[in-house]
C-alpha cells in the first residue's frame, strides 16, 4: 500500500493548489488516489477564502495516466460511486463493471471536475498521458513547462481515446486523427501553436507564472468568474462536446469488451512497460 497521503492540499494567497502524489509511478491515477482529488477540489470549493484552483504533479512527471499495474492498483474493489449514481461495479459480469466504473470514476469525474464553480489551471511539466490528458483537460487553463509532452496512445491496446474524449475539441479534427493513430508525444510547443494549452514557459518559471495567474484571479469577482466559466462550458457543450463524449464512451466500450472477448484483458494485457516498447522512455 502507499502509505503517504496521494494528494497533498495547500492554499497559496487566493490558490489552493492540489498535487498528485504518487511520484515513484508518475502519478498513476488509481481509485484512491482520484477520490483524494475529489476531496480536495471539494475542499478548495468550500473554502471561501481559495478563488481558483490549481492541479499539479509531484516529481518528475504530471501524471502517466490511470493505474495500469502497479501493486496498489485498485479497479476491482468496490467504492461508492461519486460522480453519478450508479449502483457498485465490483463483481458485475462482462461488460457491467468496466463500464460502471469508468462511467463514474473517469467520464463522470472529469465532467464533474470541469463542472466546479471556480477556475482550475493545470501546471503540467513533464509526461502528461492518457489519463493524465484527462485532468489537464478538465482544467480551464493548462500553463505547461518546456519539457512538457502530451500523448495518448491507448490505440496501442485497442481503444480508440481516453474516456473523457474532448480530442477533437483541444484540436482539430485531423490533428486529433494523428494523435490517436500515431499515439506520438506533442511536445508543449505544439500544444501551444494549435491553442491545446494557454502558455509555455521554463520549467524553473513554472510554478511562479501560475501563481501570477492565480493572484489575478484573485482579484476578480468570484461570481463573476463562475459564470464566464460556465458560458464557455455550455458553449463547448453546444457545440457538441458533450453529446461526443457519450456516443464515444459507447464506442470506448465496445473497445473495451472487444479486447476481453479475444484477449481476456479488457486492456488487452497490457502494461506501463508494454506501453513504452518502441518508444522513448520518460524517466
Ligand atoms: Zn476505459
Amino acid at each position: 500500500m502507499d502509505t503517504h497521503d496521494l494528494v497533498l492540499y495547500e492554499t497559496r494567497g487566493p490558490a489552493a493548489w492540489v498535487t498528485m502524489n504518487r511520484p515513484r509511478v508518475g502519478n498513476a491515477q488509481n481509485i484512491r488516489m482520484t477520490r483524494a482529488l475529489d476531496a480536495a477540489f471539494k475542499r478548495a470549493v468550500d473554502d471561501d477564502g481559495v478563488h481558483c484552483i490549481v492541479l499539479q504533479g509531484a516529481g518528475k512527471h504530471f501524471s502517466g495516466g490511470h493505474d495500469i499495474g502497479t501493486p496498489q492498483r485498485d479497479i476491482d474493489k468496490p467504492f461508492e460511486k461519486m460522480a453519478t449514481p450508479w449502483y457498485d461495479h465490483a463483481d458485475r459480469p462482462g461488460a457491467e463493471g468496466p463500464y460502471v466504473r469508468e462511467a463514474d470514476a473517469y467520464l463522470g469525474m472529469c465532467r464533474r471536475w470541469r463542472s466546479l464553480p471556480k477556475p482550475t489551471i493545470a501546471a503540467v511539466h513533464g509526461a502528461c498521458i492518457a489519463g493524465g490528458l484527462m485532468l489537464a483537460w478538465c482544467c480551464d487553463l493548462i500553463v505547461a513547462s518546456d519539457d512538457a509532452f502530451f500523448a495518448d496512445p491507448v490505440v496501442k491496446m485497442g481503444i480508440p481515446g481516453v474516456e473523457f474524449f474532448a480530442h477533437p475539441f483541444v484540436m482539430r479534427p485531423r490533428q486529433a486523427k494523428e494523435f490517436l493513430f500515431l499515439g506520438e508525444r506533442m511536445p508543449a510547443s505544439e500544444a501551444h501553436r494549435i491553442g491545446m494549452i494557454n502558455r509555455v514557459v521554463p520549467r524553473d518559471a513554472l510554478s511562479d507564472t501560475v501563481q501570477a495567474i492565480a493572484q489575478r484571479l484573485g482579484e476578480r469577482p468570484r461570481f463573476a468568474l463562475a459564470l464566464a466559466k460556465q458560458a464557455i462550458n455550455q458553449a463547448e457543450d453546444r457545440m457538441g462536446l458533450r453529446d461526443v463524449m457519450d456516443a464515444t464512451y459507447g464506442l470506448h466500450h465496445l473497445a473495451h469488451a472487444h479486447n476481453a472477448l479475444t484477449t481476456g484483458d479488457g486492456i488487452a494485457n497490457m502494461d506501463a512497460r508494454k506501453m513504452k516498447e518502441g518508444e522513448e522512455t520518460p524517466s
